[in-house]
């Protein structure tokens, strides 16, 4: 994907950190802690239409932001034990590293990575996906706007024969989604176009996310990997009732704690903008017995925080996959604290 001025802007201010910041600088001065998110770790695609680009990092760059952060006098922690850790030492330097939404090459690609460096994890899931009643709508407009040549939604038509005409219509895409009020809707009309297009947006479920049975062995052969509540359906939360919140987080909580044999402390709510989740939800996150949640919103973390259910994470982006970059964010400059 052709990076935005949005994302020329990111790295131009990330290649001004990292000119002026060295592990030995962060060793020496920095006293706060570091969540990273991550979604799919598997080589690079090299499609020229890839606008979930962002949302995918290489192995080989996963074990040089480890690496990094060893070298910058991190110690890795599981998200869960964060704030004991914190609590015990409140000027430590910690890193978590999370993994949304439960993709199959975080357990074939990233967990190879995590044992070689002894580094805990966490994997955050969503029922649906795993069940396979809920379907990937950005993961299901990239292949099908991939495939066509054209593209209706929404009472729109797009001309998909050239790369800007397909960004065209899987920026308009998106934006409907995030938008709709009713969020279930906006995703069956993006399931029923790309049906339409010969794309079957559960068999791409069933390509890309572990189902039960994989994460079930996968847990009990993997003592490195934890796993959190991405809710039942991966919806924005803050459009949703507060019962209906209360069942996202609760139900899925217990899903976990009956499939993986034990029940989980922490959430990641989805898409996880400020404008996605906020007091409400981490009121019911801690209604349902969780007691660390994790935003997308950027910030690092000093000393003890006091809301521990709606921490900041720091994205490792697809778009910024070389070691000076993580330098620049484990440095924490020009990031709030939370
Ligand atoms: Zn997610």
């Amino acid at each position: 994907m052709k990076p935005s001025f949005r994302h020329l802007a990111i790295r131009t201010a990330l290649e001004a950190l990292a000119a002026t910041t060295t592990a030995a600088g962060i060793r020496s001065k920095a006293h706060h802690s570091v969540i990273f998110t991550l979604h799919h770790v598997r080589p690079a695609s090299g499609e020229p239409f890839d606008p979930n680009a962002h949302l995918s990092v290489t192995p080989e760059f996963l074990d040089i932001a480890i690496r990094e952060c060893l070298a910058c006098g991190f110690t890795p922690v599981a998200l869960a034990d964060l704030p004991r850790r914190l609590e015990a030492e409140p000027d430590g330097r910690f890193v978590s590293f999370t993994l949304d939404d439960g993709y199959r090459d975080n357990r074939d690609h990233a967990a190879t990575v995590f044992r070689r460096h002894g580094v805990p994890y966490t994997i955050f899931l969503t029922k649906g996906f795993a069940q396979r009643t809920s379907t990937i709508w950005w993961e299901t407009a990239e292949k099908a706007i991939r495939a066509i040549d054209a593209w209706a939604i929404d009472g729109r038509a797009f001309d998909c024969r050239t790369i800007s005409g397909k960004r065209r219509a899987y920026r308009y895409t998106a934006c409907m989604v995030e938008k709709a009020a009713d969020e279930c809707r906006a995703v069956e009309i993006v399931d029923a176009e790309a049906a339409r297009s010969g794309v079957s947006p559960v068999e791409i479920v069933q390509e890309l996310v572990m189902d039960e049975d994989e994460l079930a062995a996968f847990a009990k052969s993997e003592p490195l990997a934890h796993f959190g509540v991405h809710t039942l359906t991966h919806r924005i939360m803050s459009k949703l009732s507060p019962d209906t919140i209360q069942q996202e987080i609760a139900d899925c909580a217990e899903w976990i704690g009956a499939l993986i044999g034990e029940r989980p402390t922490t959430i990641a709510y989805p898409y996880g903008y400020d404008w996605a989740c906020g007091i409400r939800e981490a009121e019911a996150a801690a209604a349902a017995g969780l007691s660390v949640g994790v935003r997308t919103t950027p910030g690092k973390i000093t000393g003890a925080p006091s809301e521990l259910l709606l921490l900041p994470r720091v994205s490792l982006n697809g778009f910024y996959q070389q070691r000076r970059f993580v330098r620049a964010l484990l440095s924490g400059r020009m990031m709030k604290s939370a």
